[in-house]
């Protein structure tokens, strides 16, 4: 055990088949995916409550698609039935969920360190309130959204956009209540609404150029929530935040909070139905679009978004969601308008990191790049990934073999056996 770093050594708290890191839409469905078929899977999360940015990061609709059947359906069914879901509610009906699969939890332990031996990963080190512990398993899959464990493990990996090195913007999102049931929404740049003060998007960027609304809040984006009266607000955002680094993510904290309170007086005095408007929920944690982008086998390419690339080995069909980048240097977006993709598939490669040889990523983690990354991060892509990382990592476990070496023509043939609409190639 890391002797050299540690000035003792790490008591072992347990060994599992498979560790899931992380515990947000991509960690839950990996460990439920995984646990459903027998392996002996631990869920560690850094927080006390599941979800990641689904419950503690009030990010509230489920966005973008895959092909059917897969636990994105299975989710979307138990919050509600709906795209629009109570964060709240969440918390309880996801941890009952992933609870009944039998996967073993571990709540208030963040994971802080990696022991190595070779190519391998021995064990994750968590610090909770027994100190520092290690857990060791076979198979490891990170799920931290920032690839923590991956840099953990010395995987390299790239931050930001080429030209600059800058990361989409962070966000506290945030819900209303006590607004009219007929109060307006805005879903995004191309979304025109009339105001009785004009083109609301109009009425947003006067209001930033004017300072009524914060630096770079150009838009207010408006969505449904889970009931008539209230409304989820995605505006907020402050740029050149590093959401890997502490100070960085308690500058945006303080910046942030400021902001909600400058969004809802413009909400009251310039958006039809939002005149009365209360700040019901916002979130326990930065809302963090963008960190660490691993160096995976494969790495997947705007290209293969635009163009509906259909790669053999893929795990995850008939992904769609615009190639969302939220300006990492201004307001709106950092192309005027989200580029479109056609369905398109995810390939087995983006999940197996460079150097590491029993470790898969899954969610926002997985190798792309920064285009890339700015589609399949959206919580039913992130979520269906999961279901695939769990499921390759148990048949990983039940064969002996390192996930590079799992046909991932097993991996689809267990995804269909799961009721995931594959294409019928291999
Ligand atoms: C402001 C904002 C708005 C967004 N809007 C939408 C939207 O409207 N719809 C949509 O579908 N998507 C949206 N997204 C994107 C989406 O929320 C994320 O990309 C998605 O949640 C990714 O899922 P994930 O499981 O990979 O990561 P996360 O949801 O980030 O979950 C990661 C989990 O790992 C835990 N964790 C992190 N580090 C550690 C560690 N070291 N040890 C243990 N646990 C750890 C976290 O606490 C968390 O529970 C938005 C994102 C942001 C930030």
């Amino acid at each position: 055990m890391n002797k050299i770093k540690y000035a003792r050594e790490i008591p072992a708290a347990g060994t599992w088949d498979v560790i899931v890191a992380g515990g947000g839409p991509s960690g839950l469905c990996a460990a439920v995916a995984s646990s459903r078929r027998g392996a002996k899977t631990l869920l560690v999360e850094r927080y006390g409550v599941l979800g990641g940015n689904l419950t503690v990061g009030v990010v509230a609709p489920l966005l973008g698609g895959v092909a059917p059947g897969t636990m994105a359906d299975e989710v979307r069914e138990i919050l509600g039935g709906r795209r629009y879901f109570d964060p709240e509610e969440a918390k309880g009906i996801l941890t009952r969920w992933v609870d009944e699969a039998g996967v073993e939890i571990m709540l208030q332990a963040p994971v802080v360190d990696v022991v190595k031996e070779g190519d391998n990963l021995a064990g994750l080190v968590i610090g909770s309130k027994k100190g520092l512990t290690c857990l060791q398993g076979k198979i490891f899959i990170d799920a931290t959204g920032d690839a923590d464990v991956a840099a953990f493990a010395g995987v390299p990996y790239v931050q930001g956009r080429k030209e600059d090195g800058l990361v989409q913007p962070v966000s506290l999102m945030f819900v209303v209540s006590n607004v009219e049931e007929d109060a307006i929404i805005c879903e995004h740049e191309a979304h025109h609404v009339d105001t009785p003060h004009g083109d609301y998007l109009d009425v947003c960027k006067q209001a930033c150029a004017r300072g009524e609304l914060p630096d770079n809040v150009t838009i207010v984006r408006l969505y449904h929530g889970a009931r008539p009266c209230e409304r989820v607000v995605n505006a907020t955002q402050l740029c050149g935040i590093d959401g890997t680094d502490p100070v960085e993510v308690a500058r945006a904290e303080v910046n942030l909070r400021e902001q909600i309170g400058q969004v809802i007086a413009f909400l009251r005095k310039y958006a039809p139905g939002y005149e009365n408007c209360q700040l019901k929920i916002s979130p326990s944690t930065l809302g963090v679009r963008e960190t660490r982008r691993p160096q995976t086998k494969v790495v997947l390419q705007r290209e293969d978004l635009v163009t509906g690339r259909f790669f053999e080995d893929a795990v995850v069909e008939d992904a769609i969601f615009s190639i969302d980048i939220h300006n990492p240097a201004g307001g709106g977006q950092a192309e005027g308008i989200a580029a479109r993709v056609r369905p398109y598939t995810i390939p087995y490669g983006t999940m197996l990191p460079e150097g590491v040889d029993n470790l898969l990523l899954t969610g926002r983690a997985i190798g792309g790049t920064h285009d890339a990354h700015a589609s399949f991060r959206v919580m039913n892509i992130a979520m269906a990934l999961g279901q695939a990382a769990g499921t390759a990592a148990s048949y990983a476990v039940e064969k002996g073999i390192k996930p590079s070496d799992v046909e991932p023509k097993a991996i689809r043939d267990l995804l269909r056996g799961q009721g995931v609409k594959l294409t019928a190639v291999n």
